[in-house]
């Protein structure tokens, strides 16, 4: 299939907020990667260096995990995996085993085997509804417990013809990790990543000890946030949103990027965006899709399992926290 073309509308649903302070030397770095934007900040001459290498190494992980890339170990592994035990390269196996893991505690609200939706939906391209028989076909293997992962053998298969896992919703936030423990093996201490809304932080923030992101209100003025909030050295932050990636279909409506693998549908949920903090920032990424399907009413459930900080943008624009850490920002 060819690369999904996107998108109509693309907003950013967080941003970082930026200091002009002294002491905030800011070396910046933008390239288009991964169907997005991403920035590098670093706050050291020092460090310039790393710029080039942070990038080629970047390169190459979306080089593993896009699954729309031909060349792609992804790709590979979903044409495969249904005839044959399929071995995976340590980062594919990581990644993948993470995702299962949490479609498993998750009870399959956040799934990586979604590939078969996300294909018949194609968000930002498809502009007529699919057929209810499709849908129902395309959910019927759109499910983590149809995967087979060995552990040992570090291989997958797949039990159901026509299976795909899709990355999306956790492939930034796993690239994030990786690059940072890059950024920290090397020597920086203090930057900041912003991988198409999934930023991740390091060191001391601009304001301070913490670093400030700011959460949109969608649709609206670039310049105008609903909130603020604080974060320290080690977070990483994401957010979901049906309002940056959808299609208006031939029904008038707008459908999000993100699917219910309950329903095989869009999911019409009660937030306008949600957004997850975490350590870690594979858990960040997937926990977001995974509290944009499951609404306002399981969002304390999913912050005290996981561990982590939501901050929840309703459709009525009102902002609900659920922090079950206990930790600094
Ligand atoms: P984005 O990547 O645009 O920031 P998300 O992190 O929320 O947004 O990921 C959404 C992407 O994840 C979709 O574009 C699709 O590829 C995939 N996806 C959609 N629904 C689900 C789901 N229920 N579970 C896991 N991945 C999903
Ligand atoms: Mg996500």
């Amino acid at each position: 299939m060819k690369r999904l073309k996107r998108f109509a509308v693309s907003t950013l649903l967080i941003l970082l907020i930026f200091s002009s302070c002294r002491g905030n030397e800011r070396i910046t770095k933008s390239e288009f990667a991964l169907d997005t934007v991403v920035t590098l900040n670093l706050y050291s001459r020092k460090d310039e260096w790393i710029i080039e290498p942070f990038f080629r190494y970047l390169r190459e992980l979306e080089g593993i995990l896009d699954r729309y890339d031909e060349k792609s170990e992804l790709r590979m592994v979903n044409e495969k995996a249904y005839s044959e035990e399929v071995v995976l390269s340590d980062v594919l196996f990581d990644v993948i085993s993470k995702g299962f893991e949490i479609a498993r505690e998750t009870d399959g609200a956040f799934d990586i085997a979604i590939g078969p939706l996300v294909d018949l939906w194609q968000i930002g391209t498809r502009t007529s509804l699919p057929e209810g028989g499709d849908v129902e076909r395309a959910l019927s293997l759109s499910s983590w417990e149809y995967l087979d992962l060995d552990e040992e053998k570090h291989s997958i298969r797949f039990q159901k013809d026509g299976m795909s896992l899709d990355l999306g919703g956790i492939g930034k936030g796993y690239i994030a990790s990786l690059l940072m423990e890059y950024l920290k093996e090397n020597g920086v201490e203090r930057a900041s990543l912003n991988l198409g809304g999934n930023i991740s932080l390091l060191g001391d923030g601009e304001h301070g000890k913490y670093w400030r992101i700011g959460i949109r209100r969608p649709e609206d003025d670039r310049s105008d946030y609903v909130d603020v909030i604080e974060v320290s050295s080690g977070r990483n932050v994401s957010t979901s949103g049906g309002y940056e990636r959808y299609s208006i279909f031939d029904d008038g409506k707008r459908y999000s990027h993100i699917i219910s693998p309950k329903t095989g549908y869009p999911v019409e949920g009660d937030l306008a965006s949600v957004t997850v903090v975490s350590t870690d920032a594979s858990l960040a990424d997937a926990l977001s899709t995974a509290s944009y399907v499951v609404g306002s009413e399981g969002l304390e459930e999913l912050s005290e399992k996981f561990s982590v900080r939501i901050i929840a943008l309703k459709g009525d624009q009102s902002i609900e926290t659920y922090d079950a850490t206990n930790a600094s920002p």
